[in-house]
C-alpha cells in the first residue's frame, strides 16, 4: 500500500470507531495516526482500540502511529444550584472555593490554584468563552468577578484562563496514571494539554524517558509568548485550536496557525492542525466549502498532518470524513499553486554538515528527478531534516528500530520500513535499492538519493549522500 500525497491523517478513536471493522476502513482510507483520547473513555476502551491498531499493522506491514492525548488540567465549576443559574451581563458573582457553595451570587471553583495566581482585570471564560467574567477583587478563597458576557452556565462546564498563568504543573495525577499506563501499551506520541512553559516540557520528558515522542499542544498564550523554547524542547506540536481559539480571539487563531506551522518547519519539528477541519462531518457526509478550505490551508501552510477529532471519534461518517480529507489533500498537494508556495517556505540551512547533507539530499533528488530519497535512520533526525525541505520527492525512511518507523508515521511526506541494521557501506547501498523496490518506490532504470550517517548506529550524524541509479 502506497499513499498518495505527503501530508498526514491524524483520527481520533471513540464510540463512533472503535470495533476492529471500522478501524480497519479508517486506515485503508487514509488514516496514518490513530489519535486516543484520554479526555474520554476507559484504560480498556483504549487499550482495546491500541490492540486492534497493532494487529491491523502486523497484517498490512505498515508502521501506524498512536498518538496518546492526555487531558491535562481541565478547569471545571463545580455542581451549580439546581443544574443552572443565570449571569445576566454588567451583574456582579462570586466564586467560591467552597464546593457545596452554590446560590445566585456563589458559584463553587474549587480548584486552589486559581485563587492563588488570578489578578485583578483576568478574564475566566466559562463553558467554551459563552460567558465570560472579568475579576474585579479576589481573596485565598473567593473571587469577585463582573459578569462581561452573560448567559445560563450548568454544572461543572470548563473554565478557561487565558491571562493566568497558574504555578502548576500541566501534568496532573490522572496525566500520570495515564502516561503510565500509555507507556506500558507501547503509544508512539504522547501529547501533553495546556503547556504553559518551557519547563513543562523538561518535566514531560523526565516521564517519558524517551519511550515516545513528546508533543506540546499549543491551547494557552503563554505558550505563545515562550514558543521558541517550546518548540526546541518538543518532538512534536499540535496546534490544539479548540481550546487555543477560546483563550486567544478567534480572529487571532490563523495567524498564530501560520507562525506555529512556520517555526515548527524551521526547526524540523512535526506540527498537527487539529480541531474543527471537518466540523459539519460529524452530522453529514460533505464538509463545507468553508472546511475544505481549511484543511487546503494547513496543506499550504506546509503542517505535517492534519486532525479529525469528534468527525471520527463520535461523528456518523468517521470513514467518508478520512477519504474527504484524503482527496482534499491530494487535491490540494496536485494543485499548481501548491510547490510555489511551499518553495517560498523553505528554512534556510544551518551552517552544520548535517543540515547541509540532508538539504543537498532534496536539492539533488529533486534536480536528477530521483524517485526517492532513502534515509538510514536511527531515531528519525535524518528523516525530519530532510522532510524540513519539503521535498517533491518523497522520503523512505529505514530504520532497524520499529518505534521510529512507527514515530515517522506522523512525519511529512515520509513512509518508513523496518529493516536489519546495516554495518558496511556497500551493503547500505543494496538495502536502499532492494527496500525502494520492494515498497514500489523506484523502478529498475530510475535512481534514488541514500542519506545516511556513517559510521552507522551513531544517531544524528547526518553526513553522507550518494545517487544510485537502481
Ligand atoms: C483542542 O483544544 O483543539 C484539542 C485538540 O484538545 P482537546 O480535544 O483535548 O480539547
Amino acid at each position: 500500500m502506497k499513499r498518495q500525497r505527503r501530508a498526514k491523517i491524524v483520527a481520533t478513536l471513540g464510540p463512533a470507531s472503535s470495533d476492529a471493522d471500522t478501524i480497519k476502513r479508517l486506515f485503508e482510507a487514509g488514516v496514518d495516526v490513530f489519535r486516543l483520547n484520554f479526555s474520554h473513555g476507559s484504560k480498556d476502551d483504549h487499550r482495546a482500540r491500541h490492540d486492534i491498531i497493532r494487529a491491523l499493522e502486523k497484517e498490512a506491514n505498515y508502521p501506524i502511529a498512536i498518538l496518546q492525548d492526555l487531558q491535562g488540567p481541565k478547569i471545571r465549576l463545580g455542581a451549580v444550584k439546581d443544574g443552572k443559574i443565570a449571569l445576566p451581563t454588567g451583574s456582579t458573582i462570586r466564586l467560591v472555593l467552597d464546593k457545596a457553595a452554590s446560590d445566585a451570587q456563589h458559584l463553587p471553583l474549587p480548584h486552589p490554584e486559581i485563587f492563588a495566581a488570578v489578578m485583578p482585570g483576568h478574564n475566566l471564560l466559562v463553558d467554551d468563552g459563552k460567558v465570560r467574567l472579568q475579576v474585579t477583587g479576589c481573596t485565598n478563597d473567593m473571587i469577585e468577578a463582573r459578569v462581561v458576557t452573560g448567559g445560563v452556565v450548568s454544572d461543572r462546564k470548563g473554565v478557561n484562563l487565558p491571562d493566568t498563568v497558574l504555578d502548576l504543573s500541566p501534568i496532573t495525577a490522572k496525566d500520570r496514571e495515564d502516561l503510565a499506563f500509555g507507556l506500558d501499551l507501547g503509544v508512539d506520541w504522547v501529547a501533553f494539554s495546556f503547556v504553559q512553559r518551557a519547563s513543562d516540557l523538561i518535566e514531560a520528558h523526565a516521564l517519558v524517558g524517551g519511550r515516545a515522542g513528546v508533543m506540546s499542544k499549543i491551547e494557552k498564550p503563554s505558550a505563545l509568548t515562550a514558543i521558541d523554547d517550546i518548540i526546541a524542547l518538543s518532538d512534536a506540536v499540535m496546534v490544539a485550536r479548540g481550546d487555543l481559539g477560546v483563550e486567544i480571539p478567534t480572529e487571532d487563531v490563523p495567524g498564530a496557525q501560520k507562525d506555529l506551522v512556520r517555526l515548527c518547519r524551521l526547526a524540523g519539528k512535526p506540527v498537527i492542525i487539529a480541531t474543527q477541519m471537518l466540523e459539519s462531518m460529524i452530522l453529514t457526509p460533505t464538509p463545507t466549502r468553508a472546511e475544505a478550505s481549511d484543511v487546503a490551508t494547513g496543506i499550504y501552510d506546509g503542517a505535517d498532518a492534519v486532525m479529525l477529532s469528534a468527525e471520527s471519534a463520535s461523528g456518523q461518517f468517521p470513514v467518508i470524513a478520512v477519504e474527504t480529507m484524503d482527496r482534499i489533500i491530494r487535491r490540494t498537494e496536485q494543485h499548481r499553486s501548491y510547490r510555489p508556495i511551499i518553495e517560498a517556505l523553505k528554512p534556510t540551512i544551518e551552517p552544520m554538515p548535517q543540515h547541509a547533507v540532508a538539504a543537498a539530499a532534496s536539492e539533488v533528488a529533486d534536480v536528477i528527478g530521483a524517485s526517492a530519497i532513502v534515509a538510514f535512520t536511527q531515531k528519525g533526525t535524518t528523516a525530519y531534516r530532510i522532510a524540513r525541505q519539503r521535498s517533491p520527492v518523497p522520503i523512505l525512511g529505514l530504520t532497524p528500530e520499529i518505534s521510529t518507523a512507527r514515530r515517522l508515521a506522523l512525519l511529512w511526506g515520509t513512509y518508513s520500513i523496518q529493516c536489519d541494521e546495516v554495518g558496511e557501506y556497500s551493503q547500505m547501498v543494496e538495502q536502499a535499492a532492494a527496500q525502494a523496490l520492494a515498497a514500489d518506490y523506484v523502478k529498475r532504470g530510475e535512481k534514488i538519493v541514500v542519506v545516511a550517517g556513517v559510521p552507522f548506529g551513531q544517531a544524528g550524524s547526518t553526513n553522507n549522500l550518494r545517487v544510485v541509479a537502481v
